[in-house]
């Protein structure tokens, strides 16, 4: 094996406007502010990623993100490329948290290791090429009507599933949505819940109760992230299963939410782990513990989700794909990478590395921060 090292990385802030404010229980957002990472090999082959710090979620900002990007990639220049298990650690070890940032660094390694082998992520990750990934689409937290005529808008577009944000207090308004959404689009469309930590214990009992016989697959985050002693009676009790999102970041958390049975599902995003390579961790220990999973997002455009869906066709047990985040922004700044088909089946190509790059013209528009 050649003596092929990293040999430079950019750092760029960039922006994109959403096509109308994503509003979720923490409140609303109109631009994502992502930080794209660019490694480069001695070789001039390179790696792309990306990561989207949600405040609420992250404690990350974008200016935080740039700012220690300087230092991971001052750390990882001159090293072999190949060796991300390390590369990982290393970060893990200068750091602690800033799983977004890390996950932009993650994303371009794989990306540029997998290129260096000519295949596809998937294939370098010894996924599976014929798995079938179909995405939902979210509707965000609204008042009652504007919520139902959304949900009918996303039917009419053929989506196979509909996650809906909730977590207002009182819950009893929420249900009142999910009854009306029901209603609206009829018994067969499959629905889940997002209550992104939302509720207390008892607003998220009562909630779950009285949406009991809704058809509702799963709820995400119904109480305060970390706040296992609820999570755990809640998911004694639950009718609907509940999934972990804010509670599992990675593969620490997985074992501690599993083993305690504060959950019967979670939600994997790169941005949360610090990227694949943790991720790969988190959907093993829920394979151990024959756990569904589901991929998620932040605000990521094509580029990020076509990471995801390259590491989604390793793993059955990932059996949710809440895949949507490039469908609320207003443009599409990437070439090459996932496709969405007419059924919102999602699929990549074989392509080497995860397909996707930004386009030169859009990324002129920003700044680029150069480590040598
Ligand atoms: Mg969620």
């Amino acid at each position: 094996m050649r003596n092929t090292t990293i040999h430079k990385i950019e750092i760029i802030p960039i922006e994109i406007k959403l096509t109308e404010p994503f509003v979720i229980s923490k409140g609303a957002l109109t631009h994502a502010r992502n930080t794209v990472i660019k490694i480069y090999n001695t070789d001039g082959q390179y790696g792309v990623g990306e990561c989207c710090p949600y405040r609420s979620i992250h404690g990350e900002t974008q200016t935080g993100t740039v700012a220690f990007a300087k230092d991971l990639a001052a750390a990882l220049i001159g090293s072999n490329p190949r060796e991300i298990h390390k590369h990982v650690a290393l970060m893990d070890r200068m750091i602690a948290g800033n799983a977004s940032v890390k996950c932009a660094f993650d994303m371009a390694l794989y990306d540029l290791v997998s290129k260096m082998d000519g295949l596809p992520l998937y294939a370098f990750l010894q996924g599976d090429r014929d798995k079938k990934i179909f995405t939902d689409n979210t509707v965000s937290l609204l008042p009652k009507d504007k919520m139902v005529e959304k949900a009918l808008k996303f039917k009419e577009m053929g989506f196979p599933v509909l996650k809906v944000k909730l977590g207002e207090r009182s819950s009893s308004k929420d249900v009142d949505r999910m009854i009306a959404i029901r209603n609206a689009v009829g018994e067969d469309l499959p629905l889940r819940v997002d209550a992104n930590q939302g509720w207390n214990y008892i607003e998220a009992h009562r909630a779950l109760q009285a949406m009991k016989d809704l058809h509702i697959e799963h709820c995400e985050e119904p109480v305060q992230a970390g706040n296992i002693v609820d999570q755990i009676r809640l998911t004694a009790t639950s009718p609907i299963p509940i999934m972990a999102d804010e509670t599992v970041f990675n593969h620490k958390d997985a074992y501690k939410v599993l083993s305690q049975h504060a959950a019967h599902m979670i939600n994997i995003k790169l941005g949360k782990s610090g990227g694949i390579c943790n991720s790969m961790k988190v959907a093993a220990i829920a394979q151990a513990a024959d756990v569904y999973c589901q991929t998620g997002s932040f605000s990521e455009s094509r580029l990020g989700i076509s990471a995801l869906v390259h590491f989604d066709m390793v793993w059955d047990n990932i059996i949710f794909h809440d895949l949507d985040s490039p469908l609320m922004l207003s443009e599409d700044p990437v070439i090459g990478g996932m496709t969405y088909h007419k059924d919102w089946q999602v699929t990549v190509d074989d392509t080497p590395g995860h397909g996707a790059d930004f386009d030169p013209n859009f990324l002129k528009r920003f700044d680029v921060l150069v480590v040598k």
